[in-house]
Parts: structure tokens; sequence; C-alpha cells
């Protein structure tokens, strides 16, 4: 292996059609979405949280905290498949390596890259809901959701 071994690979997670990306909250397990990136004018005035608060439950986890099993699930399949890539690149480069005037050296299989993971995708549920301190970070939320929420940025409840 040559040194500084790195994997890098990109993978797009789907927004419903205003523009929210589901999250999972690691303390009450529920579901619901903000919005990606800011979701207007305001909003690309503030610098982005490091921490969210659960709009249901209220606790904070830092912000990549969030992903639903099948967001892990996808990430980690496009993961996998680019170590393979890049482990299959390093061995080729090794044999290729060994060659010489004295000895020669062939390779003759491949690792097997798994394929990647199918795109999500996701369903246009729930209702958005504002915050009246931090109104610019709007979230969705299930309908009917009993109780006060809080808001995503601070954790302040709040009625609806
Ligand atoms: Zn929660
Ligand atoms: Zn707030």
């Amino acid at each position: 292996m040559s040194e500084g071994f790195e994997v890098s690979f990109t993978y797009e997670l789907p927004v419903d059609s205003d523009g929210f990306l589901r999250r999972q909250c690691p303390t009450c397990g529920r579901d619901f979405k903000w919005h990606s990136g800011p979701a207007n004018e305001e909003g690309e005035l503030h610098p982005e949280a490091t921490i969210y608060y659960c709009p249901l439950c209220g606790d904070s986890a830092l912000k990549d905290q969030w992903f639903t099993p099948a967001q892990a699930t996808f990430i980690q399949g496009h993961a996998d498949a680019a170590t393979m890539q890049r482990l299959d690149e390093e061995l080729s480069g090794l044999f290729r390596g060994m060659n010489s005037k004295h000895l020669k050296v062939k390779q003759t299989g491949h690792l097997d890259v798994p394929e990647l993971p199918d795109p999500l995708v996701e369903t246009d549920d729930m209702v958005i809901v504002v915050s009246p301190c931090h109104s610019y970070e709007p979230v969705k939320v299930p309908e009917n959701h009993p109780g006060p929420l809080h808001c995503l940025i601070c954790g302040e409840a709040y009625a609806v």
C-alpha cells in the first residue's frame, strides 16, 4: 500500500419537493425534516449550526447525528464501493511495481467492487412549521403531532 490511503466518495440524499431532507432524531428515534441549505434569504445570513435540536423531543445532537437508517445504509454502501475500488487500484499498482527485469508478475483477478446502492426517494409527507424565535429555519413534522414543538436552532418550546 502506498502511504496516505484515502478514499473519497460523493453521495446525494434526496429532498422532497419543498427542499426538505428527512432526518431521524438519535434520542427519540422519530422522523422529521429540516430544510436542505438555507430556506430563505434570512437563512443565508446565518452561519450553519453545528448542533441542532429535535423539534419533537427537544434533545440536541451534532449536525452529523441525524441520518435515518436508510440514509446511513445508503452512505455506507457508497463508502464500501469506493473503498473496494481504491483497494483494487492499489493492488494493481502493487503488481505493476513488482515487475522487474528478473521477475514477471501478472495480476489475474480483480477485487469484487460492490454495486452502488439504489438512489433513495423522498416522499412529500409532513407539514411545515416555523418557530417564533428562529423563523428563518422551518422544519417539517408529522401531521397531528401532539404537544409543543422545539426550535431546531435553540431548542425553545413553542405551541403550534
Ligand atoms: Zn427527538
Ligand atoms: Zn429558536
